[in-house]
């Protein structure tokens, strides 16, 4: 059973959108669109004059968010609101992101068409600012909605030592007037957002689309280790205090660890070895754990049992440990209500519903500030994004769209 007429139109419909959005790039390979950029600018018009021939009322806000209402059968709200972000990584792909952004208002031009309005409104939000990459800041679109921009985004700098706040003005925004973008709490009913997978989890089980639990909190630390610099031909083997070698060691150990705890994932990232040359015994490493979970008791033991592992691995070794942990963020779980309606609404387009988390971040972190919230993910090739390589299907873009169309039109609010 679809709510789509005819979804494989749907699919290519969405998929030339992304094309077309992805056309709006600095030059280069893949798409490279960042906040408060003239393809910023010109995006975030395209985006709403779409929304607007779809039925909404649209505007660019305060902090450069396109958002769309699609008013409910009494005219007004409150929204559900649905999207995703418009901004890119350097050399991206076309669907992460703008996949959810014009998934979300295909739907509403479809219920548009249909003359269908719901009890409740539908805004479709394109968020200006996911990825940080020009001012390497998080999540300020979804911060200005949910009230927390704060002055931290405000004098964040890019690369030319350009002010967030500067480049506001430059845009064409008042900085000082971000508040208005801010959503009241009973305006909204929930948020719910369509991405791509980002991981290779569901083409490795064959299924087009799935349902999302979590947003994986995250521990980061740096780790330093301190030994005895050395010439690399007099000093036995024996008598070595080789703080790479104890970070070789840790780092198996970051495998161990998380393998050992569900759905957890660690990643040794980055490793600098000094004074770093082919024929000296290292003095001092320094090297990165990234350690993800879904559940934050997991990701808490693990990176507690690590912590042991990696001073008694430091302390047989004779060498000095210092462990920094420069993030401790807490997971994000999607309300068990949209989990279950959205589980519904897979089920609905004749796909067995499979529940993952995501370990990748995503704005839902800062909507669930203010509201539930809920994902479903689409496949995509090889698990590939953050490329110009990131690929999806039609037929699982419009499997995707089905799904979401049906959660939006069968919306229940909290259970
Ligand atoms: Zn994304």
């Amino acid at each position: 059973m679809s709510t789509y007429l005819n979804e494989t139109d749907a699919g290519r419909r969405i998929m030339q959108r992304c094309d077309e959005l992805g056309s709006i790039t600095e030059p280069g390979a893949g798409v490279t669109r960042l906040y408060l950029s003239p393809q910023h600018r010109m995006a975030a018009e395209t985006i709403a004059g779409w929304m607007r021939d779809a039925g909404m009322d649209a505007r660019i806000d305060e902090a450069g968010n396109v958002v769309g209402r699609y008013h409910s059968d009494s005219g007004g709200g409150p929204y559900l609101l649905t999207g995703s972000h418009m901004d890119s990584v350097v050399h991206a792909g076309c669907y992460d992101g703008p996949l959810g952004v014009l998934t979300s208002l295909d739907c509403v031009a479809v219920l548009h068409g249909r003359g269908r309005r719901l009890p409740f409104g539908v805004e479709v939000v394109a968020f200006a600012d996911e990825e940080g990459t020009r001012f390497r800041t998080t999540l300020a679109g979804s911060r200005a909605i949910t009230g927390q921009f704060g002055e931290d985004l405000f004098n964040a700098k890019d690369g030319d030592g350009l002010s967030v706040r500067e480049a506001m003005m430059e845009f064409g925004l008042d900085p000082d007037a971000v508040g208005k973008a801010s959503h009241r709490p009973d305006e909204l009913i929930g948020y719910v957002e369509l991405h791509i997978e980002q991981g290779p989890v569901l083409q490795a089980a064959d299924l087009p689309i799935g349902v999302v639990t979590a947003i994986s909190g995250q521990t980061r630390a740096v780790i330093k280790l301190k030994g005895a610099a050395n010439h690399a031909g007099t000093v036995p083997m024996g008598m070595r205090k080789d703080p790479l070698l104890a970070a070789a060691e840790i780092a198996l150990a970051v495998e161990r660890v998380a393998s050992a705890y569900p759905d957890t994932v660690g990643t040794v990232g980055f490793i600098k070895a000094e004074p770093g040359s082919i024929n000296v015994i290292p003095g001092e490493v320094s090297l990165t754990v990234d350690l993800r979970s879904q559940a934050d008791d997991n990701r808490h033991s693990a990176f507690r049992e690590l912590d042991i592992a990696a001073r008694a691995i430091a302390a047989l070794r004779g060498v000095g440990i210092d462990i920094n942990t420069i993030l401790d963020l807490k997971s994000c779980p999607c309300a068990p209500g949209f989990v279950s309606q959205m589980t519904a609404s897979v089920e609905s387009t004749g796909v067995r519903p499979l529940h993952l988390p995501s370990g990748a971040g995503h704005d839902g972190m800062a909507m669930s500030a203010m509201t539930d919230i809920g994902m479903i993910f689409v496949r995509c090739k090889d698990g590939i994004s953050h490329s110009p390589e990131e690929s999806v299907t039609a037929a699982d873009v419009a499997t995707g769209a089905s799904a979401l169309l049906h959660f939006i039109e069968n919306f229940q609010g909290r259970p």
